[in-house]
């Protein structure tokens, strides 16, 4: 599988996370924060596909403009998947005819701007020759983790998480190699935050890593950007075998 993680920096500061958007294959994205103002028109197009993780504004910020540039009468709608409290709340108070219009609403019969696919509880969807399972990880709202496979390797993105099991059981019985994403957004001195607000340090990180049955690849991803320095540092100290930090724009084939 191909996997990137999208650019969400203009400018020199190419290697600053301040929002989040995978994409797969080129066809299908995880979470949507940078994707509207992404690549151009065409690559925009090809993403069929969008699985949201929760709804805060990182993970969710450029969607309505994505989907105002991909719109095209002639081709079936985007797909947009979540938990059904994810996609009522993006509904609820991003495309309220406020903030955005109603993309649900306002669509002609037979031609609607998006269709909402609500996922329930650890139900494997089949897209474009891939499985990929939302499985419930510990954050401040609803959020899934997803589980991806082609069959051959499985990729695991744990998403905006504090300390969690489940994802890791399932994920021990995966194909091999498998390749984690797990976030790592505050320094170690600052844990008790973290915990508040659901998020992990490096040594939480470590905790994790602990829970996991052969995991070839770690790699660091959420790194706040006013900690970036230290988040590292103390991520380097960890000497955890196959961890690296992710580099926002590569194309990874895992
Ligand atoms: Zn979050
Ligand atoms: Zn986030």
């Amino acid at each position: 599988m191909k996997i990137q993680l999208l650019n969400s920096s203009f400018g020199p500061a190419q290697e600053e996370q301040y929002a989040t958007c995978y994409l797969i294959n080129d066809t299908i994205a995880i979470d949507a924060g940078p994707l509207g103002l992404w690549g151009a028109p065409q690559q925009q197009a090809a993403v069929r596909h969008i699985f949201l993780t929760h709804t805060h504004m990182d993970h969710i910020a450029t969607l309505p403009i994505f989907l105002e540039n991909v719109w095209n009468p002639e081709r079936d709608a985007v797909a947009l998947y979540g938990h059904p409290k994810t996609l009522q709340d993006f509904r609820t108070h991003v495309l309220n005819d406020i903030i955005w219009p109603d993309f649900v609403r306002v669509a002609s019969p037979g031609s609607p701007f998006l269709q909402l696919h609500e996922l329930l509880p650890e139900e494997i969807i089949e897209v474009e020759d891939l499985q990929i399972q939302p499985v419930a990880v510990n954050h401040t709202v609803p959020t899934s983790g997803y589980l991806i496979t082609d069959g051959r390797s499985t990729i695991v993105l744990g998403a905006d998480s504090g300390s969690t099991d489940r994802i890791w059981k399932l994920a021990g019985q995966m194909p091999e190699p498998r390749s984690v994403f797990l976030e790592a957004s505050f320094p170690n001195s600052m844990r008790k935050l973290a915990e508040i607000t659901s998020h992990m340090t490096p040594e939480m990180l470590a905790g994790e890593v602990l829970k996991m049955s052969a995991v070839q690849n770690v790699f660091a991803v959420h790194i706040k950007a006013r900690f970036r320095e230290v988040i590292l540092q103390e991520l380097h100290a960890l000497k955890i075998p196959g961890l690296a930090i992710v580099e926002s724009g590569r194309i990874y084939e895992l």
